[in-house]
């Protein structure tokens, strides 16, 4: 896992998972250097990949032009929206007007779906099985997976129903803050760097360990719905267990 500095001030889906919808002050229409287009915000809705979460999709529209957001990355200190814009119109769209942004609100809920149900499956599993640390989450819908490392096995039928009896809590996640210090000082020392006095955004489900953090989590685990256990795997000490949502 990487460390992906966050700005709550104007990454807004940080914030509200639930925000689909704002208008903001688009700053600026760039290329980059495979000569996309992209625009930067003022603040965004949108969120970029990373951190084994698929980026939003949705739509930028303002006076006289409606155009597709088709990708978000994070590149340094920009969130680079892409959209979709005709030949030769980057004259008539300079940036620096207001948008209306509207995130596609399925693709959102069900990323953050899979994202929770990442979060939850690495929580049962670490205590569970002590000996295994959750090192890496991919929560992409229909490929989604989360990685182990360590040499255990989990019994497959005991994982099953502690994830149907935590599912039936219906646990909730809770956001916070905290810098490194006193992070490490309340929970867990970090497997990997964060400036120290930093701080950085937190997600707990129930009361689980925390982790760090900058992906949309949905805020109950019923909005989950089930989570499927497809595959799990143990490989030169890393065990792989796939999974679904519905
Ligand atoms: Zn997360």
């Amino acid at each position: 896992m990487e460390y992906r500095e966050e700005k709550m001030m104007d990454q807004l889906y940080l914030k509200n998972t639930y925000l689909f919808e704002i208008d903001t002050q688009a700053t600026e229409c760039k290329k980059d250097e495979k000569d996309r287009p992209y625009v930067l915000l003022n603040q965004t809705i949108f969120y970029p990949q990373g951190g084994g979460q698929p980026c939003d999709y949705g739509k930028m529209i303002g006076s006289g032009f409606e155009y597709t957001v088709h990708d978000v990355r994070q590149i340094g200190e920009e969130i680079r929206h892409y959209i979709d814009l005709p030949q030769n119109s980057m004259q008539d769209f300079q940036g620096n007007c207001v948008v209306k942004c509207i995130i596609d609100q399925d693709r959102r809920l069900l990323n953050a779906r899979y994202h929770t149900a990442g979060h939850l499956l690495g929580n049962i599993v670490e205590k569970l099985c002590p000996n295994l640390k959750a090192q890496k989450c991919h929560a992409f819908p229909g490929e989604s997976y989360i990685e182990f490392q360590g040499k255990e096995m989990p019994n497959e039928p005991l994982l099953s129903e502690t994830l149907k009896n935590v599912m039936a809590k219906n646990l909730q996640t809770k956001i916070f803050e905290m810098d490194r210090r006193q992070f490490e000082s309340t929970y867990y020392k970090l497997p990997y760097e964060i400036p120290e006095t930093k701080k950085f955004r937190i997600v707990q489900i129930g009361n689980y360990p925390p982790i760090p953090c900058g992906g949309t989590h949905v805020i109950s685990l019923a909005e989950i719905g089930e989570i499927l256990l497809k595959k799990m795997k143990q490989k030169n000490g890393i065990l792989k267990i796939s999974f679904g949502v519905k």
